[in-house]
């Protein structure tokens, strides 16, 4: 049977098993997918295992994407400019392929939820992994203004350096916020907001404004909730990048791109919200 898995450390609360199986369904794929626990010391040996088993690709999750990219042996454009891998795909001789689809994975659901970015101002709160998988596609949506706004602003600034578009990239620390206009499409991307100290910058939000959450569920909730408070009508958790992104991955492996609506409508049930 044809294997696959998700890596990850923590990985038991990952959906990707769930969301693979209702994929290889859709085509009547046999195959097994598991979440597999991996500390970080010990990924490139479990790497090496699972292929030597007959692995044919795997997703990774936190904290293991960066460790990734450095254990492909080929890495795609996305994966190279994000220096994170969530995609591994075999080559011959226990050789690996990495890509990043999180990117594709976000712009496919902005464009599912109709959410327009030509000529917008997009402000991402966050400058770790999943921002440096975002950045690119998100540039490449022809948006007017990307600022960047990190608790340590050197981050921010170091990817908005990478970013090749400096000007159209901007780079700020999460606390001067309070100084910028109201954004388009504001994008959480930090693990911060989990209920606890945060606060949205007043006047960062107006009621134009499209609050995201890359996380979902619960754990999207009290950011979301703030930008609402805020004056935005219009707030989205990440459970459809979470979808959209596993359906790049499953294309890779398979060849055949899955239908989404019905496995994220049957998730959004299952996770709430
Ligand atoms: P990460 O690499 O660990 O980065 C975390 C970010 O959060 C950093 O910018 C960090 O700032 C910031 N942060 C953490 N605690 C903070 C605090 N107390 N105050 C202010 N900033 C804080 O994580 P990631 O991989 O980028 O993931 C970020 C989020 O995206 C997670 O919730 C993840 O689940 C979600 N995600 C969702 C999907 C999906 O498919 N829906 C895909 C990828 C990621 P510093 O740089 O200052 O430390």
């Amino acid at each position: 049977m044809n294997q696959y898995a998700v890596f990850g450390h923590p990985v038991a609360h990952s959906r990707s098993p769930w969301i693979h199986a209702r994929f290889a369904a859709q085509f009547g794929f046999e195959q097994s997918y598991q979440a597999i626990d991996v500390p970080p010391e010990t990924f490139e040996q479990i790497l090496w295992d699972f292929g030597e088993a007959g692995g044919l690709g795997a997703n990774v999750t936190l904290p293991l994407k960066e460790q990734a990219a450095t254990l492909c042996d080929e890495l795609s454009e996305a994966a190279q400019r994000a220096r994170a891998v969530n995609t591994l795909i075999r080559l011959p001789g226990l050789r690996w392929r990495g890509d990043n689809t999180d990117g594709i994975g976000l712009v496919a659901d902005f464009q599912r939820l109709g959410i327009e970015l030509v000529g917008r101002r997009i402000v991402i709160l966050g400058a770790g992994g999943a921002t440096r998988g975002i950045l690119g596609p998100l540039l490449a949506q022809g948006p007017r203004e990307i600022v960047i706004a990190n608790r340590t602003p050197e981050r921010a600034l170091q990817l908005a350096l990478e970013s090749g578009a400096l000007g159209t990239v901007q780079a700020w620390a999460l606390d001067e916020l309070q100084a910028l206009e109201a954004a388009d499409v504001l994008v959480n991307a930090t693990s911060a907001w989990r209920g606890e100290g945060m606060a949205l910058a007043f006047g960062l939000v107006d009621a134009g404004t499209i609050a995201y959450d890359l996380s979902y569920g619960a754990t999207a909730q009290p950011f979301l909730a703030q930008a609402r408070q805020a004056g935005t009508a219009e707030v989205h958790d990440g459970l459809g990048m979470l979808v959209e992104q596993a359906a790049e991955s499953f294309r890779h492996w398979r060849g055949v791109r899955p239908q989404t609506a019905p496995v994220l409508a049957e998730l959004r049930t299952l996770v709430g919200h």
